[in-house]
């Protein structure tokens, strides 16, 4: 085994190179992409045709971002129709796919990803770096939450094979499963775990009711699906002994994700020398200006087989400024929300996040999940559900949703109604953080 002390990054030469080194990598591979493509998949060459790209006028990042369209994922789907196939974003023959599967995506049709034994082979490197990145070292016991029918399940186990971690325990991911994952924790003692941030948060929980101890074996864990404000992320130490990494990005299509280091200053996007990554003002699609938020699309170019090229993610980010002093210089960046859970309370945008913070910032509400309800109509008044703790005595619920509700309201600056629930809404393992409902609320607020 090496000596794993002494390797502060899983591939120094691809983490650490010149911010100049990387621009021109990512311009090198996305030329050779462009050439890829339109060679190779109908597909892309119609949607080129029709826009006008001249290819050997494309010199720079600039001209590219000006010349070649955006795609959103709704084109995948009219082109899965209207070609008759699930993959027609598809540029090698079937024969070379090693590795496909759907995405655990919630909403609209299904939509898939392939890759080529080389695909894979990168896509497993880059996950190493991540996985590194986060703590995951040789020796370690992987406890693995994940949706078992997605390439994502293969290519994590992988990545944390590929470092030398051999024992893996790989588990699906569904919120009624909880009981037995902490049971395979205190079974087992497994030292690093990935999963939901509510699949942690439940199962710390149940820790509690079931052996009145919030501490399982794991030091270190990547917690997936939502943002994670620095005091709950405290709390998860003191309380759990458990050191948290956040995970965000892009599994369903892509299979690449960024994750925080040990200084918690954004999440470094790990492939910065594979794929580009932009940010674009989703109105006008124009880049959005340095320290602005915008939607992150995506062009991962070192894919052979279903590549994408700026590819709408419908994902707000925002990019950290400046090298990380961890070292790495690959870019790094906070994923904000999706566009669609914007809530609007009189003339005021509210985002999950901006809550998930808030909370985080109060004592009684740190580390609860919650959802926002969204109704028809104007509404004047933010409605927080928040999921009712196993410890939470009947007869303070009141006063503690009251304090939660006037935190909330003097932190995000609209009138809050916060009440505990028994149950939330899941999609998958993630709490669903705005819930769409018909009806008007029960009481006049
Ligand atoms: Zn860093």
């Amino acid at each position: 085994m090496f000596q794993a002390a002494l390797r502060p990054y899983w591939d120094a030469a691809a983490e650490t190179r010149a911010p100049a080194e990387q621009r021109r990598l990512r311009l090198e591979g996305t030329r050779r992409l462009l050439d890829w493509v339109t060679e190779r998949s109908p597909f892309y060459r119609e949607r080129f045709r029709k826009a006008g790209v001249d290819l050997r006028g494309i010199r720079t990042l600039e001209d590219f971002a000006a010349a070649v369209p955006l795609t959103a994922k709704q084109e995948l789907r009219d082109a899965m129709e209207r070609m008759g196939t699930a993959l027609p974003h598809l540029c090698v023959p079937r024969e070379q796919i090693v590795l496909a599967g759907p995405s655990a995506g919630t909403s609209g049709r299904q939509t898939y990803q392939a890759f080529t034994a080389e695909d894979l082979d990168v896509n497993t490197g880059i996950t190493a770096r991540l996985h590194w990145c986060c703590g995951l070292r040789p020796g370690d016991v992987f406890h693995l939450l994940i949706t078992p029918f997605t390439p994502a399940a293969e290519i994590f186990k992988l990545a944390a094979q590929r470092m030398g971690v051999h024992w893996v325990i790989r588990d699906d991911h569904e919120p009624n499963h909880v009981p037995r994952y902490v049971d395979v924790a205190h079974s087992l003692q497994p030292t690093f775990l990935q999963a939901g941030v509510a699949t942690l948060r439940a199962m710390v929980q149940h820790a509690a009711a079931t052996f009145g101890n919030k501490r399982m074996a794991y030091r270190k864990a990547i917690l997936m699906g939502a943002a994670l404000g620095a005091e709950a992320r405290a709390e998860f130490r003191e309380e759990s002994g458990i050191d948290v990494y956040t995970l965000s990005g892009q599994g369903s299509d892509f299979n690449l994700f960024g994750t925080q280091c040990d200084r918690h200053d954004g999440e470094h996007w790990h492939a910065d020398d594979l794929t580009l990554v932009e940010l674009i003002d989703p109105n006008t699609g124009m880049p959005a200006q340095e320290g602005e938020l915008g939607e992150l699309v995506i062009t991962d170019f070192y894919r052979r087989a279903t590549p994408h090229v700026r590819w709408r993610t419908e994902d707000m980010y925002r990019m950290h400024p400046g090298p990380c002093a961890c070292g790495r210089t690959t870019r790094r960046y906070t994923l904000l929300d999706r566009l669609a859970n914007r809530v609007t309370v009189g003339r005021v945008s509210v985002y999950p996040f901006q809550v998930e913070e808030s909370l985080s910032r109060s004592d009684a509400g740190r580390n609860l999940e919650f959802s926002l309800v969204r109704r028809p109509g104007a509404a004047r008044t933010l409605e927080v559900r928040l999921l009712r703790p196993s410890t939470l005595i009947a007869e303070t619920a009141g006063e503690i949703e009251r304090s939660i509700a006037a935190h909330l309201s003097k932190e995000l600056g609209v009138p809050v109604q916060a009440g505990f629930h028994d149950r939330l809404r899941y999609v998958g393992y993630k709490t669903l953080r705005v819930v769409d409902e018909k009806d008007a609320p029960v009481s006049a607020y």
